[in-house]
């Protein structure tokens, strides 16, 4: 019997392949003009990193890790996200003793076990960055400004709108649960049976159920913006005028709380305008996620893009995509008769050896058909090759924009290519 992926994962190939390493490419690039470095954390961790990390409160830790006892009886959970992991590495590696804020980037696989449909997976990519080591609300402001210069790049600013609310400090967060919870008790025998577990757990997280029938309760629920204190107050304040000033389009959603317990102050999602699907990117401040590890007391920010959401999107809406998946080699290699795919193949790993793509026509075919398969592969330049070529130590260089052929030394063909 055939053997199929699993539920919830899927095979990225082909063309799909280029536009991934394309947007992987901008992002890294990107990321390193802002001074950020790369990561590379491990997939599997010890559960309890995710349990004090992200929270036992969020559904991801309750209902939606892939965890197991490894052979040696440790109970270990592949990567429901990267925060808590680039964390425990910046407390365990000591960063925090280097110039502050840590800057880094990473990009990889991440596995919930969530009901698989259109756009959602259980095995997924996400892409982001982790500023660690400051409290100054600039470094929240960089990551916005960070994340929408990367939908730039990818033409997609257009389509997209920063949601941006603030969770306050621990004593906004306290007064606005009490306060939540003095609400939602006289409706909750009403509402759905996550939000009756969220109203023990968690009362931020019933603002974000999605539930139709509870929606009409949460539009009523008390606004978080006036139980701000004083500090926080300003803090989001002065971020909103930097995003102005940055030109960085935003809406401010009360209702925003991000399902991941960590977050504090400043929190933002990354919508399609005028789209009701998901986030396509989501981050925000954490205060106490760093000492609650082990570590220092310090702040830190970070967001965390859909690999999967935006490739589709970037596919789909932004007409740089043509370019991402463009392929075309420098050179298409024709060898015209026998014993001359030998020396072919040494001219080819010269080209290769000083960064000139190509590719050799293996099948013995006409000079006219050679010329079809080079125009499939978008080839800049045909190189024929054959017996007098070999013997002269030439090749005919032809130009397939400009149709002009020469007959130049091996070692000149560089020099020509590169003209
Ligand atoms: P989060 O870590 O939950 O803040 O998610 C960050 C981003 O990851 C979201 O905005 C989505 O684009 C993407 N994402 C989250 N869950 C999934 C999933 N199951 N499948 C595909 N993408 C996802």
């Amino acid at each position: 019997m055939e053997i199929r992926n699993v539920k919830g994962t899927h095979d990225i190939f082909g063309e799909e392949t280029k536009i991934y390493d394309y947007v992987i490419d901008v992002f890294s690039r990107l990321c390193k003009r802002y001074g950020a470095s790369h990561i590379v954390i491990p997939t599997i961790e010890h559960t309890e990193l995710f349990q004090r990390g992200v929270g036992e409160g969020s559904d991801v830790v309750r209902k939606e890790m892939y965890t197991f006892e490894d052979k040696g009886g440790r109970l270990i959970t592949l990567r429901p996200e990267f925060t808590a992991g680039i964390v425990r590495s910046f407390i365990q590696n000591k960063f925090y003793v280097n110039d502050l804020p840590c800057r880094l980037f990473y990009h990889g696989s991440v596995f919930r076990y969530e009901r698989p449909q259109q756009g959602r997976y259980r095995q997924f990519n996400q892409l982001g960055v982790e500023f660690l080591g400051s409290d100054n609300f600039f470094v929240d402001v960089e990551t916005i400004s960070l994340a929408f210069s990367f939908l730039k790049k990818l033409g997609l600013d257009k389509n997209v709108i920063v949601k941006i609310n603030s969770l306050g400090d621990l004593e906004t967060r306290n007064n606005y649960r009490q306060a939540l919870k003095d609400y939602f008790a006289q409706h909750l025998s009403n509402m759905c049976e996550d939000c009756q577990s969220r109203y023990e757990l968690n009362p931020l997280r019933i603002l974000d159920c999605k539930v139709d029938a509870d929606r009409a309760y949460i539009e009523k629920a008390p606004s978080i913006s006036t139980f701000l204190s004083p500090q926080s107050s300003k803090r989001f304040n002065d971020t909103i005028e930097a995003l102005k000033q940055l030109e960085i389009p935003f809406e401010i959603d009360q209702t925003l709380v991000r399902g991941l317990d960590y977050y504090s102050e400043v929190v933002y999602e990354i919508h399609i305008k005028n789209a009701n699907e998901g986030a396509i990117g989501a981050g925000g401040h954490y205060s106490t996620l760093i000492e609650e590890l082990g570590g220092p007391k310090m702040s830190g920010v970070g967001f965390s893009f859909g690999l999967e959401r935006l490739v589709s999107l970037f596919a789909a809406k932004s007409n740089l995509s043509q370019q991402a998946v463009k392929d075309e080699i420098d050179v298409y290699i024709m060898p015209i008769g026998d014993g001359v795919h030998s020396h072919a193949l040494k001219i080819a790993q010269y080209l290769r050896d000083n960064n000139i793509s190509s590719e050799i026509c293996l099948e013995k075919t006409k000079l006219g058909n050679m010329f079809k398969k080079a125009q499939k592969r978008n080839a800049k330049f045909a190189l024929i090759v054959g017996e007098d070529e070999i013997k002269n130590q030439t090749v005919q260089l032809k130009n397939l924009s400009t149709t002009e052929q020469i007959e130049v030394k091996i070692a000149d063909i560089l020099n020509k290519i590169k003209e």
